[in-house]
């Protein structure tokens, strides 16, 4: 099958009618070529834009710092940019170049609470106690994603290549909070492929449901109102909202043995109340129920609003719900995902130098991981998991049922991880990283090269999403109409640090790196003198 594909798009390409298409996509290997030595070059650009971000660290929808940043970079290299879409002051989309194919990409941009994080020192150390950090790496996506479109764009002026290359930002990510919006308002109407990009300790790509290992989501906040009263002096006249969060959290714990195995649910109270001398007039809990697919989402959501609403009766309380995130299960593209194979191999894994691998083992074994440093292998393109599991959720799935999807794992982390930590930063203001975004930059320009050159593969892959990703299955939005994006979300959170963060942003006109100007010793392990 996979012959087959390759056969036909060589034998269409070639019997293009166009001839400047046929004559362009004969010169591809050589463009390709130019396109990763101009990656090379902008490897300065690259690790400063890596670096930049990471001290930016900034929570979702208050990407205030690392918008106004990397928008300034693409509009002073000619990219037009709009700030501000679907309601969301931190979403924007960059474009430049015109007529088809149009060529998207997106990666994130938010950072974890609590993981802040001394990059290059093999052991728990925040910069800031307490503050946001990047225990993602989603600080490398832009470097990845903005150095490539500055070659495409180069190479698309010098060789006079048509189509157009957009750039969107994963607004809040963490919290599931942009895409479904991005979606709703038709950003992807007029997108013929999309190449998102997401770090990992990998360098791969996948198609259909990849590893089986993700699942889609609504994420829900519910708002209990009771009757305030003294809670020892006039119990009786108060209604505790908290007990309605408590209620609904018990009915959830019993009815989760009598859910399907493949969902996974948790929640968290946002207000507990204030003091426990005052019956709780207002308490709030927060649940991400996932599931595999649209239908047991809707479901499992189903199933939490009646437990919200009981939880209400048996409490003498009112409750209200906030939609503040969804996704669909990501469902990547074949033709894209066999196209982006190859020049992952063509790239091939970074070389990690020993410095990079004595960081990569000693935070391994400080967190009681398997110790095997850093992948220097890159695997085959596997067969879509038959039986998925499920796991994290990312809401590119949303656009993934809406354009021709790939999303490509650059090389950028530590394996074994615990993921969304401190541990998971250490690695990413450091030659890891920077090694890493590199390596994604190159096949993220090489994979639009073959788009832009070779309208057939565009044309395959729009079959493949048509007739086999959505034939039985189609996109329905998990927002209702009224839903809107919970652009206040984080603000205290962000407010609160900002001063002490502004302390440490990167400098690279004094410093050559992050590291430079922190005067870390890299790599800082234990058991050192
Ligand atoms: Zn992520």
């Amino acid at each position: 099958m996979k012959k087959w594909f390759r056969i036909a798009g060589l034998a269409s390409a070639l019997f293009l009618p166009g001839i400047l298409f046929a004559q362009q996509s004969s010169e591809l290997p050589a463009f390709k070529q130019e396109a990763v030595s101009e990656v090379d070059r902008l490897q300065t650009f690259t690790q400063q834009m890596v670096d930049q971000i990471f001290s930016y660290s900034e929570l979702g929808f208050q990407e205030v710092e690392t918008s106004r940043y990397v928008t300034g970079i693409l509009e002073k290299n000619g990219f037009r940019v709009e700030r501000g879409v679907t309601g969301i002051p931190t979403a924007w989309v960059a474009t430049y170049g015109s007529g088809k194919p149009v060529i998207a990409y997106i990666t994130d941009i938010d950072c974890i609470p609590r993981a802040s994080q001394k990059p290059g020192v093999a052991y728990h150390d925040p910069m800031i106690e307490g503050a946001p950090g990047h225990g993602e790496g989603h600080n490398s996506g832009m470097a990845v994603n903005v150095t490539a479109a500055l070659v495409l764009k180069k190479l698309m002026e010098g060789h006079k290549i048509a189509g157009t290359i957009k750039i969107f930002p994963g607004v809040a990510e963490e919290i599931l909070g942009s895409k479904a919006f991005y979606v709703r308002a038709g950003l992807f109407k007029d997108v013929d492929i999309v190449l998102g990009t997401h770090v990992w300790h990998e360098f791969s790509t996948s198609y259909g449901t990849g590893d089986g290992k993700w699942s889609g989501l609504v994420s829900v906040q519910y708002f209990f109102h009771g009757k305030a009263a003294h809670a020892a002096g006039a119990p009786w006249d108060g209604r505790s909202a908290l007990d309605g969060v408590s209620l609904m959290n018990a009915g959830w714990e019993f009815r989760r043995e009598h859910l399907r195995l493949q969902q996974r649910s948790h929640y968290v109270i946002i207000n507990g109340g204030d003091q426990p001398n005052v019956v709780p007039s207002e308490a709030a809990v927060w649940y991400y129920f996932r599931e595999l697919d649209y239908p047991h989402i809707k479901s499992l959501y189903g199933i939490g609003n009646t437990m919200a609403e009981a939880a209400a009766n048996m409490s003498d309380t009112t409750v209200d719900r906030k939609l503040v995130g969804s996704a669909w299960p990501p469902f990547f593209n074949k033709v894209i995902a066999e196209t982006q194979q190859k020049n992952i191999e063509t790239v091939g894994m970074p070389k990690w130098s020993e410095a990079d691998q004595t960081l990569a083992k000693a935070l391994q074994k400080e967190i009681g991981a398997k110790v095997e440093g850093l992948k220097e292998k890159i695997e085959p393109l596997k067969e879509p998991e038959k039986n998925p599991i499920g796991g994290g959720s990312d809401d590119v799935g949303d656009i993934s049922w809406n354009v021709p999807m790939v999303y490509l794992m650059y090389p950028a982390n530590i394996p074994n991880l615990p993921g969304h930590s401190w541990a998971n930063a250490v690695s990413m203001a450091t030659p890891i990283a920077h090694k890493g975004s590199t390596a994604g930059a190159k096949v993220q320009a090489m994979t639009a090269l073959d788009f832009l050159l070779q309208p057939e593969l565009v044309k395959q892959a729009w079959d493949y999403f048509r007739n086999v990703q959505t034939k039985e299955i189609h996109y329905e939005s998990f927002l209702a109409p009224e839903d809107k994006p919970a652009i206040e979300m984080n603000k205290e959170k962000m407010e609160r640090f900002l001063p002490q963060l502004k302390k440490y942003y990167y400098d690279p006109a004094k410093y050559k790196s992050y590291l430079e100007q922190l005067g870390i010793t890299y790599p800082t392990v234990k058991g050192q003198p």
